[in-house]
């Protein structure tokens, strides 16, 4: 079996809940707070281990109490965390979480995340077939020298350009999947989209993405499901139908059972069909590393 790397941040999400959210300078009456695992590196590769495949993550860690309970929790999860190291003198990732009306807005503070070096991601012995997994919650030095390694080897990169936030060129050149949602592809390509926009406006702004044509883009559109853009061809699969309550940790989940499903051996389009109907189920839940299905889940979902 190949396995997955994920090179990203981990975070203890502080989730508050309210029936609204407060405009700004005001302050509303919260319901319930909670304390999830999180960061997109952590969720994604809890996806991948929760989904059956091999999953190592690569990361820092603070040397305080949300440190120690986020490499519990991971472990618990069968995450390989021999490549996740605590720093001194920095704080463990956090973001500070509102969810009112099944919509999210989100802080993140990155603590040690930001410390991610091209030297951490040096340490993974990549094989042919492997999946490399980033996203933009830590360095892009890190990223770009992972992949470099990653290309070496002759395993798959993957990269979510999450959050959103510009990147030159010689970091798309290395990837081989990218993996986007409506915001993220619209700063990418510079293209304004509303996510009630028609598909043909993603599949214009994806060919309108700077990076060669050959890379599979796969542009996930919420409940409307994922657009991608495969040898240049366009397809949709449509999003399934469910009552969501919390959409925290969907991208994650699409891009952790799409690089699981790659490092099985699955074909491309099989892969895609997958991570929209695992990420479906995400949604379903509070939170987002813990929200994340098992592989008989997403089964039994598929029928
Ligand atoms: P992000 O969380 O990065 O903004 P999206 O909201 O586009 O990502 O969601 C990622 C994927 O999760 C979608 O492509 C789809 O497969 C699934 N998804 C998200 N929201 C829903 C929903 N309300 N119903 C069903 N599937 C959903």
């Amino acid at each position: 079996m190949r396995r997955v790397f994920v090179a990203g941040s981990i975070n203890m999400d502080v989730v508050a809940t309210a029936d609204r959210h407060p405009k700004v300078g005001e302050t509303v009456a919260g319901k319930e707070v909670h304390y999830f695992p999180g960061g997109k590196g952590a969720n994604q590769a809890v996806a991948v281990a929760k989904l059956g495949a091999s999953s190592t993550l690569i990361g820092r860690l603070g040397t305080d109490a949300f440190g120690q309970q986020l490499r519990q929790f991971l472990a618990a999860q069968s995450v390989d965390l021999t490549l996740v190291k605590d720093t001194a003198d920095v704080h463990t990732g956090t973001a500070v979480i509102t969810i009112a009306d099944a919509d999210n807005t989100i802080v993140v503070v990155p603590g040690a995340n930001a410390l991610v070096s091209a030297e951490d991601v040096a340490a993974p012995v990549l094989a042919k077939g492997d999946v490399a997994v980033s996203q933009f919650e830590i360095p892009q030095a890190a990223i770009a020298a992972f992949f470099k390694r990653a290309r070496t080897a002759a395993a798959t990169t993957i990269l979510n350009p999450a959050p959103a936030r510009p990147c030159g060129r010689d970091l798309l050149d290395l990837v081989d999947i990218l993996i986007l949602n409506e915001t993220e592809l619209g700063l990418l390509a510079q293209a304004e989209l509303h996510d009630t926009d028609e598909p043909v406006r993603f599949v214009e702004a994806a060919r309108r993405l700077p990076t060669a044509s050959d890379k599979i883009i796969c542009v996930t559109l919420g409940k409307r499901g994922v657009l991608a853009l495969i040898g240049g061809e366009p397809m949709l699969i449509a999003g399934r139908v469910v009552k969501a309550v919390d959409t925290t940790g969907a991208g994650d989940c699409f891009v952790g059972a799409l690089a699981a499903q790659l490092a099985n051996g699955k074909p491309i389009r099989d892969a895609l069909e997958y991570a929209n109907a695992a990420a479906s189920i995400c949604v379903q839940r509070m939170g987002a590393a813990p929200s994340m299905p098992t592989a008989a889940e997403v089964a039994a979902m598929r029928g």
